[in-house]
């Protein structure tokens, strides 16, 4: 709800007089991340009634979005800038507006009675190369993964079969090698798979022609559609959220790789132990934070005689909840919300409103249900559990008698996802089988159950009596990521290193205006956080107008 009064809010930042400096003092003053809503708040509001409303004053960049891309955004734009400007020059002057309460966007965790829940099962990939070079994985005290998955077959209750790699676990090899999820054909055309993905730099790999994932598996590798059921359904829509058919080959052989070359894990701290690092080091460079502050519009307005004129100047209407209406000014604006919010935001403005008609392609939804239960786990082994029910009889998967799509006991990873003695078990449905069951919890959480039990025989008792495994938290997130392939259709997350982000799905953005987020880039936490890096460097290059240096080993924080 809108408060009746509207705050006009001018920051003064490129400032000369001694009254300005304390102003900007002021300001930077505010700077917080955990109850930053409240400061920062205070020192705008200060701002505003020290100042002249009419005053012209206006922000180097505002950031719209505290995912990781907008935190990227920000963080490379202020270190590029420090490196480029002259020592004498003011920092840039940068705001992010985060409409919820906490940074992080689709990467939160909670914690519950001593659980660690990210906000939906997710695993950190360590080869990611972005997340390589901005992350400091020591900091993160990742636990790993063990390489491969098991596989729920039909038929087999009671039993798990492993494929797991044995270039890299050998005393996997003879399990592998014997497995019953396929037959020595489909292990076969592993090989010619695997040579592509690991002969291949990245950059390569996306160069490849580009159809659907099914048709890439069936057609070009010449897998078994059993196969395809069994193993590399359940695990690429448990990574893509969406059907083999709405997947792109290219972000198939990207991912292979990924896992193929490197491990999969979780930090000690959960997932948002990432989130946390950027946005300390974010804090660290002056980027003020403010909390529960939806932007509502922006609006060019026209160049001001302090202006340079190679950005452009707009007002930005922020709804929040402390201060009701605000509006701030900025140079630049780096939009990094999810697709649908940044096509809203975009599409008002003068230059781009007609272009934006047509609808996007569906972003995909997934669910997690976790449940806290006695120790031991039924499966020791830190290691993903795939559903392959679907092999011959597809209505065993993603259905809703069958909702699963992928298992983990998160607490086998990383032992602190459970209080001493006890385990955490997480349960990933996907859209089909999630809207099988409309809204009814309790109803997908029984099916969950009665399907865990016959996956788990010797537990089945326990897993149904709700005292026992005890149902800690359901989440279900909607436009968890972007459509990665949608019949040819441009415009989806599948671009290394990612999309121009001075265009808007083809259209041109006006001056000083930049787009991040993973559906620029691929829809990954690395393509999001390379879509920040490209729109922080584009904001410098418009603030500063200094030429760019090519500045990469000042993300590499580990030697
Ligand atoms: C359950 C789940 C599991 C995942 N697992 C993996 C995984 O295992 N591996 C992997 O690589 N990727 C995974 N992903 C994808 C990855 O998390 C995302 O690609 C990445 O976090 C996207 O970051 P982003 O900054 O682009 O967008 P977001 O995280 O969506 O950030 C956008 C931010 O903008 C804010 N915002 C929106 N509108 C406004 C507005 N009007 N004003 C102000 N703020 C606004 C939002 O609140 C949000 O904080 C997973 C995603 C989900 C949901």
């Amino acid at each position: 709800m809108r408060r009746p009064t509207t705050l006009i809010i001018l920051l003064c930042l490129r400032l000369t007089s001694p009254t300005s400096l304390t102003l900007t003092e002021a300001f930077l003053s505010g700077r917080s991340v955990v109850g930053g809503a409240a400061q920062i708040t205070k020192s705008l509001s200060q701002l505003s009634s020290q100042s002249n409303p009419t005053t012209e004053g206006v922000l180097d960049l505002c950031v719209i979005g505290g995912g990781v891309s907008g935190l990227v955004a920000a963080i490379t734009a202020a270190e590029t800038s420090s490196k480029t400007r002259q020592s004498s020059s003011h920092p840039l002057s940068i705001l992010l507006l985060e409409t919820s309460d906490a940074l992080g966007g689709r990467i939160r965790t909670d914690t519950s009675d001593g659980y660690i829940l990210d906000r939906g099962f997710a695993v950190f990939v360590e080869d990611y190369p972005t997340s390589r070079r901005l992350l400091d994985y020591d900091a993160l005290d990742l636990r790993q993964f063990s390489p491969g998955a098991m596989v729920k077959l039909f038929g087999h209750d009671g039993f798990l079969t492993k494929v797991s790699d044995p270039r890299r676990r050998h005393q996997d090899a003879l399990m592998t090698l014997f497995s019953p999820v396929c037959g020595i054909l489909d292990k076969l055309r592993l090989l010619p798979l695997f040579i592509t993905v690991l002969t291949k730099s990245v950059d390569e790999l996306f160069t490849m022609t580009e159809t659907d994932a099914y048709s890439c598996l069936r057609s070009t590798y010449g897998f078994s559609d059993d196969f395809i059921n069994t193993f590399f359904a359940p695990f690429l829509e448990g990574i893509y959220l969406t059907p083999l058919h709405y997947q792109s080959s290219r972000m198939l052989h990207f991912i292979l790789k990924m896992f193929a070359g490197g491990n999969a894990s979780l930090p000690r701290g959960g997932m948002r132990a990432v989130v946390d690092q950027l946005s300390d080091r974010a804090v660290g460079l002056s980027v003020n934070i403010q909390y529960e502050s939806r932007v509502v519009k922006i609006k060019e307005v026209p160049l001001t005689s302090g202006c340079d004129g190679q950005a452009g100047q707009y007002s930005v209407e922020v709804e929040s909840r402390s201060n009701g209406i605000q509006i701030i000014q900025a140079r630049t604006i780096v939009v990094a919300t999810d697709v649908d919010a940044a096509q809203s935001l975009l599409v008002d403005l003068r230059t781009i409103e007609t272009s934006l008609s047509e609808e996007l392609p569906p972003q995909r939804s997934v669910g997690c249900i976790y449940y806290a239960f006695q120790s031991p786990a039924p499966v020791i082994d830190p290691i993903l559990i795939l559903n392959g029910e679907g092999g011959r009889d597809t209505t065993r998967r993603n259905t809703k008698d069958y909702p699963i799509n992928n298992v983990c006991f998160p607490s086998r990873v990383v032992e602190g996802y459970a209080p001493n003695g006890y385990e955490l078990c997480s349960v990933v449905i996907l859209e089909n089988a999630l809207a099988e069951h409309g809204n009814d919890n309790n109803s997908l959480d029984k099916a969950v159950r009665i399907q865990l039990a016959t996956w788990f025989p010797d537990l089945s008792s326990d897993i149904i009596d709700e005292t026992k495994w005890i149902r800690k938290e359901m989440y279900v997130m909607k436009n968890a990521q972007p459509a990665n392939y949608h019949r040819g259709r441009d415009g989806c997350a599948n671009v290394n290193g990612g999309r121009d982000c001075l265009t808007f799905r083809g259209e041109s953005l006006p001056a000083g205006i930049f787009v991040c987020g993973d559906h620029m880039a691929t829809a990954t936490l690395n393509g999001a956080l390379e879509s920040g890096v490209n729109a922080g460097h584009a904001v410098v290059r418009v603030v500063s107008s200094t030429a760019i240096v090519e500045l990469t080993s000042s993300y590499n924080i580990k030697a």
